[in-house]
């Protein structure tokens, strides 16, 4: 079996990020990611009649269809970057030649206090400094970095089950939708998803180190808990009545609704669900629905209530995004937990690059690119030297 430099697990932007800047050292490696689609927690929902034939589901699409049809999709994961301080990611966006555009922040906002008073119109305000889209959404991002990566190297389908510490290698067993096994040799793991998901899901031989797997384990993923809704229209409306689309909610369902709009394209309103991600659980998605469009008719009219299209993802039931953990947490940042073991056999061979593990920017997009490119530039010189040395270890040895 072929002894792999690099396996880098989980193909969201992290790994993504990781696997391109591998390619720039020309250094050989592997991607494995679960689900049968890359971007992680970087998903599109599009709308049915801009799908080309090949895809006519609203699953998300895979790597090959977001090729394809970029400009009307909205963000069910990330929607906002902030260049002005995260300067890593606002020059890769530069480099991949991607178009951003701020916010929709113009016109008043609307706000509803209580279920006794009607909605109320206030002056809104603009962020500052302004948080960024890009155009054709986030993931343009995913889809430009696919595009220059080696393609035979990124295997979709592959759940990443157990590593095992062979002392000169790690062997790697992932395995795919009708439960086949496939099992790699490699010299270094970079973990590119979320610390808990890794500790609670992937078998470790020898165990973690009990101080950095409890480490691991408290680090809640970063939006794991919330669920978001989109209402797509054919004109954002709103913008008509000197309203920007931003609301907030002490009634719900929704507590925080943006503008989501394409640029020249359809109008959109999308917001976060203020009910708990266990009561989300005891509604039917119509039902949650439902409670979004009659909100969205109290606050913006009529108009509102009648969407030519919704999309609804609920993170936490996502089981390569959130475990149950995450599902029962705040969702608040929580501080990067070490992302290398400091002794024991996985100190020199397993390094988190998920955003969790960033120490400027845990939890966000920009967090994924400093936390992969770290992990790249803190790999052993040579991961082949790196065997070499453990053998010409082993064989100083005295035996018995
Ligand atoms: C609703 C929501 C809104 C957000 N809004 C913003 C925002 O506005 N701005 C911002 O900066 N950030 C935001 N974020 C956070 C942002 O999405 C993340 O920081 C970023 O996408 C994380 O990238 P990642 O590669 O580190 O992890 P992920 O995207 O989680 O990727 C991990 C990958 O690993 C895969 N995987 C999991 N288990 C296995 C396994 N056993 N084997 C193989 N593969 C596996 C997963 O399928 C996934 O593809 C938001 C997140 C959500 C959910």
């Amino acid at each position: 079996m072929k002894n792999i430099p690099v396996a880098i697990v989980g193909g969201g932007l992290s790994g993504l990020y990781a696997a391109f800047l591998l390619e720039q050292k020309s250094i050989d490696y592997i991607l494995l990611e679960a689900r049968t689609t890359l971007g992680g927690r970087i998903v599109a929902g599009r709308s049915h009649e801009h799908l080309n034939s090949e895809h006519q589901s609203s699953e998300p699409p895979n790597s090959k269809t977001i090729k394809m049809e970029v400009t009307d999709s909205f963000d069910l994961g990330p929607s906002w970057f902030w260049p002005d301080f995260q300067q890593q990611l606002g020059y890769l966006i530069e480099e991949l030649n991607l178009e951003s555009f701020a916010q929709f922040e113009d016109g008043d906002m609307m706000v509803e206090r209580s279920p006794n008073e009607s909605p109320i119109r206030t002056q809104g305000y603009k962020s500052s400094p302004p948080s960024m889209r890009l155009k054709g959404g986030m993931a343009v991002l995913i889809n430009a970095l696919y595009s220059r990566l080696d393609s035979t190297r990124v295997l979709t389908g592959q759940i990443v089950r157990r590593l095992t510490n062979k002392d000169d290698y790690i062997e790697l067993a992932s395995e795919d939708s009708s439960g086949k096994i496939m099992t790699w040799q490699t010299q270094h793991v970079l973990l590119a998803l979320p610390p808990r998901l890794a500790e609670n899901s992937i078998e470790f031989t020898p165990a973690l180190p009990k101080d950095m797997a409890a480490q691991w384990r408290e680090t809640a993923t970063w939006m794991a808990p919330h669920a978001k809704y989109f209402a797509v229209y054919d004109t954002p409306f709103w913008r008509e009545q000197g309203l920007s689309g931003e609301a907030r909610s002490a009634l719900g369902p929704l507590n925080e609704i943006h503008d989501a709009s394409i640029m020249g394209g359809s109008g959109a309103l999308f917001g976060f669900l203020g009910v708990p991600a266990e009561v989300r659980q005891s509604v039917s998605e119509d039902v949650l629905k439902a409670h979004c469009r009659a909100q969205l008719e109290r606050l913006f009219g009529a108009q509102a209530d009648s969407p030519k299209m919704e999309y609804f993802k609920d993170w936490s039931q996502d089981p390569f995004t959130a475990t149950t953990a995450d599902a029962n947490s705040d969702g608040q940042h929580a501080s990067a937990p070490i992302a290398k073991a400091t002794s024991g056999v996985w100190k020199e061979c397993l390094t988190g690059i998920g955003s969790e593990w960033s120490q400027q920017f845990p939890g966000y997009t920009a967090g994924a690119i400093e936390a992969a490119s770290f992990g790249v530039q803190n790999l052993p010189e040579s991961p082949e030297s790196m065997l070499q040395d453990k053998v010409s270890a082993r064989s100083n040895l005295p035996s018995d």
